[in-house]
């Protein structure tokens, strides 16, 4: 079924549906903020043939975290392609994926910890998701103090 909505118009729409699904990053934030955890947003890091730029960032650590929406990143448990535009979709989503990829080989390239979570283990799994990157940013902490 085609598309009643251009490419253009469509892509406008499922980026306000994304501005709402920022949410998960937020929680996120709060709850490391509220552990004492001191994180920069919008930190850029320098990977020579590209500037990669994480949701939360631990510069002195140098942790890198994603927050991954499961739609835009192409989530292998969530993501349904859309009915229409097929083409179109698998093209962006594809380019994402791959995107994510070679961000997550820079930043480890330059000895960065990449840390990814999944939008719907935050929504679905909260607590656990939280314990877990607590541990994953205290243990990787060790290693390198
Ligand atoms: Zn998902």
């Amino acid at each position: 079924m085609p598309d009643k909505f251009s490419p253009e118009i469509r892509s406008k729409i499922m980026s306000h549906i994304r501005s709402k699904n920022t949410k998960p990053e937020l929680n996120v934030r709060r709850f490391l903020w509220h552990m004492k955890f001191r994180y920069r947003i919008h930190y850029k890091i320098d990977c020579g043939e590209k500037i990669v730029k994480p949701d939360i960032a631990f510069p002195k650590d140098k942790i890198a975290i994603f927050v991954d929406g499961c739609f835009w990143h192409g989530c292998p448990k969530c993501y349904k392609e859309p009915k229409s535009n097929v083409e179109f979709w698998r093209n962006k989503i594809n380019r994402n994926r791959n995107r994510d990829k070679l961000d997550d080989e820079l930043l480890r390239n330059c000895n960065w910890k990449v840390i990814r979570i999944w939008e719907h283990s935050i929504l679905e799994n909260f607590e656990e998701t939280m314990e877990w990157l607590v541990h994953e940013i205290l243990s990787f902490r060790k290693k390198v103090n």
